[in-house]
């Protein structure tokens, strides 16, 4: 009776999760070769074919590359949105179940997610809100700013994974042209450690437990200067468990729907 969370890898070089519940698997992006998802879910116990959807946020490469593999080789249904579809150089109306944002799709007897648009590079990218069995987890990556909506849909989740893409100081004294400083840090790039830790602030509730920060970019970011910088804004609000999510998973899972004296100590 639980949802599990499992980040297979995030960053530059390749994002998915895994969603299982006793009745559904699925992947939020598809962002790896097939036999590195093959490879990764072997070491959950998982075969691709075992998988019952992949939903795809956005057509970059690092989201996306996977997916018409995985549909070909396992038969996986894609989901994306007509743009995304496109982009990914696949049929909308015979190679993707096409969706729209906030419309909300139901795997399953006991999983539905709802697609929250966000900013992001020219891109039709969205954020994923599971909920299952009256709890909420939400998946979100690849975005320069928010809004309103997205605050609303990501408030008070059980759990949150969040991209904290770079630390403005690195990623401005690096070594990346000026353009790409500028694309990155813009209100359509990617969130800095701050602004994921504004976000979080924003969002976390008295139901929130666990929070992973995503897709940290190897050039311009560390996990111990991404998780300082949130802890210092959350510290008060949050007394769960916060981890960092690398490009070499599968990380540890975390759960919704599972009792205290359930919870899995590590
Ligand atoms: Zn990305
Ligand atoms: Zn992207």
């Amino acid at each position: 009776m639980t949802l599990s969370i499992t980040h297979l890898g995030t960053g530059s070089k390749g994002n998915a999760t895994l969603l299982a519940t006793d009745e559904t698997k699925i992947l939020l992006d598809c962002g790896f070769s097939g036999r590195q998802l093959e490879k990764r879910l072997a070491l959950l116990e998982i075969c691709p074919s075992e998988i019952d959807a992949i939903l795809i946020s956005h057509h970059h490469s690092d989201h996306s590359k996977g997916a018409t593999i995985a549909q070909r080789r396992w038969d996986i249904p894609v989901f994306a949105n007509f743009e995304t579809c496109a982009r990914m150089g696949m049929d909308p109306v015979n190679e993707c179940k096409l969706f729209e944002s906030l419309e909300r799709i139901n795997l399953g007897g006991d999983l539905s997610i709802l697609p929250v648009s966000v900013n992001h590079d020219r891109s039709d990218n969205v954020g994923f809100i599971a909920s299952h069995r009256g709890e909420r987890a939400a998946v979100v990556t690849d975005l320069g700013s928010w809004n309103d909506e997205l605050i609303r849909y990501m408030s008070d989740c059980v759990h949150i994974s969040i991209e904290a893409n770079y630390d403005s100081e690195r990623l401005w004294e690096g070594p990346y042209p000026s353009q790409l400083k500028q694309r990155i840090s813009g209100r359509g790039g990617h969130l800095s450690n701050r602004q994921t830790a504004e976000l979080l602030a924003n969002v976390v509730g008295s139901h929130t437990r666990s929070i992973v920060l995503t897709h940290l970019s190897e050039q311009n970011n560390a996990p111990h200067m991404a998780e300082s910088e949130v802890l210092l804004e959350i510290d008060d609000l949050f007394s769960g468990d916060l981890s960092i999510s690398t490009q070499e998973g599968p990380d540890f899972s975390h759960y919704l729907g599972q009792s205290e004296s359930e919870k899995i100590v590590i």
